[in-house]
């Protein structure tokens, strides 16, 4: 079962999440493969990581809406996405347009001319036509302009840019588990005067102890025994861990009704083409693979206006 852990280092004002998404990852890497859309090894793997990093930053976060971590280039891979809601529920999706070599990282997928960037956005449940979500955007290489190979390491730069906090985001995923652990400082409360020097020092030393985590030992080891083999001599406070029911989980929002007001928006005549051409009009959902399928008696049915709708953005998802 997926699980979410959340501890303090008291008195070290330094805070940590530690994230294991399996059951709902291998549903989803299973309809993929069915569907014959599974991804190629490091697509997979980047995928895994962005579901496990969504959840964990939008853990971090009070907000109401979905949190949406985007990276896009110019690469054989042009756009994967994660979109995590306020419930902890993920889906994730992946374009991917040309062969991708089995050791490909970050650079070699989606940054091969340095267009490659990393948006996060929060969207709000009600936002109002016209009205912008916020949106952070920074590139995939490091302040020296050195290309960055991981996604973990893009974030991290991320939550320093664009949100001042000192964070150590370690991430791995295979075709079993897609796993994270976030470590952040929490910002110095308002007025008080810190002791600088003893909060760096306990900070640094929090964040050398996962600098020498593993990605075979995030993945191989649960909860307990990570913390431990990690943490044991740090004065962790647990929470009661997020699971069950309130766990992460893995959920799409696409639907049939979804894919009718598209074809609405279509328009009768383009629709009934392709229903003459195909004998079917058939939409995939490209984040749970689900496919929708509109015979000429369901198009008949639909009732769709001759004239095409104005272009708006009906999405099947
Ligand atoms: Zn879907």
């Amino acid at each position: 079962m997926s699980e979410l852990h959340r501890f303090l280092f008291e008195g070290l004002a330094v805070r940590g999440i530690l994230v294991r998404l399996d059951d709902g990852w291998q549903s989803l890497l299973a309809r993929r493969a069915s569907a014959g859309a599974a991804w190629p090894e490091p697509v997979q793997r980047l995928a895994g990581e962005m579901a496990a990093a969504g959840v964990l930053m939008h853990a971090t976060i009070k907000w109401n809406g979905a949190l949406i971590l985007q990276v896009y280039g110019d690469g054989p891979v042009r756009l994967a996405v994660a979109e995590v809601g306020a419930d902890l529920t993920y889906r994730v999706t992946a374009k991917v347009e040309a062969p991708v070599a089995d050791d490909a990282g970050l650079e070699a997928m989606l940054n091969v001319h340095g267009k490659g960037r990393c948006a996060v956005t929060l969207d709000t449940p009600d936002r109002q036509p016209g009205q912008q979500p916020y949106q952070g955007v920074v590139p995939l290489h490091d302040d020296e302009g050195r290309p960055l190979q991981a996604i973990g390491s893009v974030l991290e730069h991320y939550m320093l840019q664009s949100e001042q906090l000192d964070t150590r985001l370690v991430l791995a995923a295979d075709g079993r588990v897609a796993a994270g652990l976030l470590i952040q400082r929490l910002p110095p409360a308002r007025g008080a005067r810190e002791d600088d020097i003893g909060r760096d020092e306990g900070y640094n030393r929090i964040s050398h102890l996962v600098a020498t985590l593993g990605r075979d030992e995030l993945l191989a080891l649960d909860a307990e025994a990570l913390l431990h083999r990690l943490f044991w001599q740090e004065p962790l406070r647990r929470f009661e861990p997020v699971a069950g029911l309130q766990a992460p989980r893995f959920a799409c929002t696409c639907s049939a009704a979804k894919v009718a007001s598209m074809l609405r928006a279509l328009g009768r005549a383009e629709a009934e083409d392709i229903v003459a051409e195909q004998g079917a009009v058939t939409v995939s959902c490209e984040f749970c693979a689900a496919t929708y399928r509109f015979d000429a008696v369901d198009v008949a049915e639909l009732d769709i206006p001759v004239e095409a709708q104005a272009p708006g953005t009906p999405t099947i998802n």
